[in-house]
């Protein structure tokens, strides 16, 4: 540990509004934030650019929206009267019931009363004499608090390609993550939808049983698989509850946080290709979704043993998709199974059998321009009457980097992170004191089971800041070296998977001018817990606290 004494004078209180810590975002992270801190009697204020909470499952409401991890699992698990009495309905819940139970907890820890709504973020400035940071929101807010908790989300910021014409588009358009509350009918309507990840295959299963006719514009396939997806059976819900404690501490100690009582069935090639062939149909009949990737333990370490599995996947595509050529276009062939995430669907490819769907080819004929009737690619014109955003977004850092963050010496983090986003531990940037980010570069975030990583990451915070109010500490700071280090252990342990060989959001490949880099911890959450608490132990090995002189003199 490193210790400064600079002068830590707090601000004029007769000015804005004084807090202790300021969490931005009100989705899952952001909900237990409050919940959290307020047990350590600070105040908190929280602002949530939406006018409800749930964050992800607030503004991702398009047709079709559902989760790829079982409910069971991915839900808090901070109260165990809350996991016993809640009901899931399914095993992958949608939307709407991700949702109700998000607005459920808000309301039965009664945090909704310190939630300030339609209040996005827009200014986030440390001022280094007084050792506070500045919170402005687009509606006029400003907040002065010791700390920030950045629960804005890593999947928030929303990508909408630059296309050029589409503000002259006559039709409605909407971008997924932005979907309106109002239900929107397809019916008897020319549907465009640009994009075929997790969301656009969810949105594609969905819209193509009433639209009058969708196009589905596809730049690169995915690799998806059944989800699976059915009532949750009592008996199942039963045997969860009662064993809910185990489970969880079991979750708690494994890389993804996940529940995962499969079998795995050692490297690919200890088998003959008859041999492979019935396992993977066994797990592809057996396995809901992510844990068919763990059939076998080398799929993703080794080209050659990943091949054997993605083969398999575009053998169950071309027995799907009747017409061969429609089946081909949807077989991804240019990157690896798994390293771009794999996507869950629900009758996906079987969408493409029906008479209005058509598939249109935008890798080999680009999209050029959006016109006031449609979509023009290099080969053809397409009239639209609604236009549906699919495009993703800037994943991981684009929340944290929209919010125009200033730390000391106003060094902006968009500057900072102009070659790549560095950080310490996934948690805090040199320079930016105090700031607390959750699922940020860095971390295990979004390969890891959110909520419960999310809560693992919030109690980290909420202890440190505890322990440094304790010890008569005012902030806390890295370095730029441990910023240095924590990025090699990262880049080291990313090499040896088989992720660099995809263009995904998780290197930034599909944000132009994004740097391209590997921006999660893939060491696996158990790993990521000891490095997090050794540095701890160490006494703050790696960061920069710096005395209250208020408190010392
Ligand atoms: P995404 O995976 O980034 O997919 C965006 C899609 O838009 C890609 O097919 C991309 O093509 C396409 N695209 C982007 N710009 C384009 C352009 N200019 N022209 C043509 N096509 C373009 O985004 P997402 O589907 O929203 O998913 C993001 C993440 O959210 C997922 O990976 C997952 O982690 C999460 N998610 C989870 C669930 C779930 O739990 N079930 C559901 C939805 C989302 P390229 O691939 O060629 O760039």
């Amino acid at each position: 540990m490193t210790t400064a004494s600079t002068a830590t004078e707090t601000s004029a209180t007769s000015g804005p509004e004084t807090a202790d810590v300021v969490v931005v975002g009100a989705g899952f992270s952001g909900l237990y934030a409050l919940y959290r801190l307020r047990k350590l009697n600070l105040k908190v204020v929280c602002f949530e650019a939406g006018d409800g909470v749930g964050g992800t499952w607030y503004w991702n409401r398009y047709p079709g929206a559902r989760v790829d991890i079982e409910s069971m699992q991915y839900s808090y698990s901070f109260d165990d009267d809350l996991q016993q009495e809640w009901r899931w309905p399914e095993y992958f819940s949608p939307q709407a019931d991700l949702e109700g139970y998000a607005n459920h907890v808000a309301d039965r820890f009664g945090l909704r009363e310190q939630i300030r709504f339609n209040a996005r973020v827009n200014r986030l400035r440390w001022d280094e004499q007084a050792g506070r940071w500045h919170v402005s929101t687009e509606r006029g807010d400003h907040v002065v608090a010791r700390y920030i908790v950045a629960a804005s989300g890593a999947l928030d910021a929303t990508n909408i390609p630059d296309f050029p014409g589409l503000d002259s588009f006559r039709g409605e358009w909407h971008h997924t993550s932005q979907w309106p509350k109002e239900k929107v009918s397809f019916a008897g309507k020319r549907v465009g939808l640009i994009g075929t990840g997790s969301t656009g295959l969810q949105a594609t299963t969905e819209i193509g049983k009433t639209a009058g006719h969708l196009y589905v514009f596809q730049r690169t396939p995915a690799y998806s698989l059944p989800a699976n997806n059915r009532p949750l059976p009592a008996d199942y819900e039963r045997e969860w509850k009662e064993h809910y404690a185990d489970r969880r501490a079991e979750m708690s100690r494994n890389f993804a946080l996940g529940y995962l009582p499969v079998q795995q069935y050692g490297s690919v090639f200890d088998y003959s290709p008859e041999e492979r062939t019935r396992i993977l149909e066994q797990a592809w009949a057996q396995r809901n979704g992510l844990l068919f990737l763990r059939t076998f333990t080398d799929t993703m370490m080794s080209l050659e043993a990943n091949e054997v599995v993605a083969e398999f996947i575009r053998g169950k595509i071309r027995e799907i998709v009747k017409d061969p050529e429609v089946a081909e276009l949807l077989c991804p062939k240019t990157y690896p199974v798994g390293t771009k995430r794999i996507c869950m669907d629900t009758g996906y490819f079987e969408t493409f059998n029906r008479p209005n769907v058509t598939l249109v080819d935008v890798r080999s004929n680009p999209i050029t321009e959006i016109t006031p009737t449609g979509l023009r690619t290099t080969a053809g014109e397409y009239d639209l009457d609604l236009l549906i955003l699919a495009t993703g977004f800037d994943a991981v850092t684009g929340s944290l980097t929209r919010m125009n963050v200033t730390g000391v010496g106003g060094t902006d983090l968009r500057e900072k992170w102009a070659e790549r986003p560095t950080n310490f531990l996934g948690f805090m940037v040199a320079g930016f004191p105090n700031l607390f980010m959750i699922h940020g570069p860095g971390s295990p975030g979004v390969l890891a089971q959110m909520i419960t990583g999310g809560e693992w990451q919030v109690d980290w915070a909420a202890d440190v800041i505890q322990d440094l109010d304790r010890n008569g500490y005012a902030s806390i700071d890295t370095t730029d070296a441990a910023e240095q280090g924590w990025a090699a252990e990262m880049a080291e342990m990313a090499a040896k998977t088989l992720y660099q060989h995809a263009n995904s959001w998780y290197v930034g490949a599909n944000i132009p001018g994004k740097p391209r880099y590997f921006m999660i911890y893939i060491g696996g959450f158990d790993q990521y817990k000891r490095r997090c608490g050794e540095q701890v132990s160490k006494g703050y090995e790696g960061f920069v606290l710096t005395k209250d002189k208020r408190r010392t003199a």
